[in-house]
């Protein structure tokens, strides 16, 4: 797939209408960073985390996690690293942890509350991505934020740390970039001034498809019933975008549907600015896009919402179609 796209892997992701969309890659292992210039991608939009954690049998140490993320920022280049904390909890249950018999895993003790709840963790690893990222720029989200306090508490959490680093003479990262994962719905209604303090916004659209509408992320059943092409939920995404266009807050998109060339030139059309998606769909999606005037597709998507229709995908299939 990489090879099909190669034409097209080092220009702009341009629309017909002048507009470049900003194409980020998801990575979460060592691994995948060679993917970096094979696809294209600007920088990483989305680190996770967890898995460096999930695929050991006990707790990493703080120095081998530094060790890791310095490699990881070596291979990236210079490109920008998104570095999510841990998100576990849900459908990531570490092998060493105690696990918690919760009923709704999901809608349970994870990600950032688990980080806040007992620090110890959260703490190691703001350490170990200070260490790694000594002398360059580091850029970190908090995931599963769904109020605007647990964002404070966790950058504060950062603060902290960066001010240990200081009194222990450690050279310290030449910029810091903190900002916070739109994952629950919740938090698209926090207060202006949440806006205001974060450096970036990034919306996982797995989680918060699942919460919008209610429907398991895991369960094909009930997921496949629900669009992210259905009205309602691009209403919403737009209500998320206008937001950051007030108050000046970078906005990306980083879940699976990002890579999907058809939802993403949505997401683009509503004025999504920047996407992270699997490697490989670098290539597919920027091919759709350069072929896109997202104009026209913004008002393709409008008149399906105003002519009352449940998805915009059949309009926006159509008007593909015919424009490509
Ligand atoms: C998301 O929820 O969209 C996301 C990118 O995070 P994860 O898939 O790891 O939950
Ligand atoms: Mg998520």
């Amino acid at each position: 797939a990489l090879e099909r796209y190669a034409s097209i892997r080092d220009k702009p992701a341009t629309t017909l209408d002048g507009k470049t969309i900003g194409l980020h890659m998801n990575a979460g292992l060592m691994a995948d960073l060679p993917s970096l210039d094979g696809s294209g991608a600007e920088g990483v939009g989305l680190f996770r985390t967890e898995l460096q954690f999930l695929v050991r049998n006990q707790m990493p140490k703080r120095h081998e996690l530094a060790a890791l993320y310095s490699r990881v920022l070596d291979a990236a280049h210079g490109k920008r690293v998104v570095f999510r904390t841990l998100d576990i909890g849900s459908d990531k249950v570490l092998p060493y942890m105690k696990p918690n018999d919760e009923p709704n895993p999901a809608l349970g003790w994870r990600a950032i509350r688990v980080g806040l709840d007992k620090p110890g963790v959260l703490r190691m690893q703001l350490q170990a991505l200070l260490r790694a990222a000594a002398g360059r720029p580091l850029t970190v989200m908090f995931p599963f934020v769904a109020q605007y306090e647990e964002f404070t508490a966790a950058r504060a959490e950062m603060d902290k740390a960066l001010a240990r680093e200081k009194i222990l003479g450690h050279v310290i990262p030449q910029k810091i970039e903190v900002g916070a994962m739109l994952e629950t719905p919740s938090l698209a209604f926090a207060p202006d001034k949440f806006f205001e303090m974060v450096d970036f916004l990034s919306i996982g659209g797995n989680d918060l498809k699942q919460f919008f509408f209610a429907a398991d992320r895991e369960n094909e059943r009930v997921r496949r019933r629900y669009d992210t092409l259905n009205v309602s939920f691009l209403t919403f995404l737009e209500q998320i975008v206008a937001r950051c266009e007030a108050s000046n807050t970078a906005l990306s998109f980083c879940g699976e549907d990002a890579g999907r060339p058809i939802e993403a030139a949505c997401l683009a059309a509503i004025g999504i600015p920047t996407l992270s998606m699997r490697p490989a769909s670098i290539g597919p999606v920027k091919n759709v896009l350069r072929r896109t005037n997202l104009d026209e597709l913004r008002a393709v998507i409008h008149g399906a919402r105003d002519r009352g229709e449940m998805s915009v995908r059949p309009a926006v299939m159509e008007f593909l179609r015919n424009g490509a």
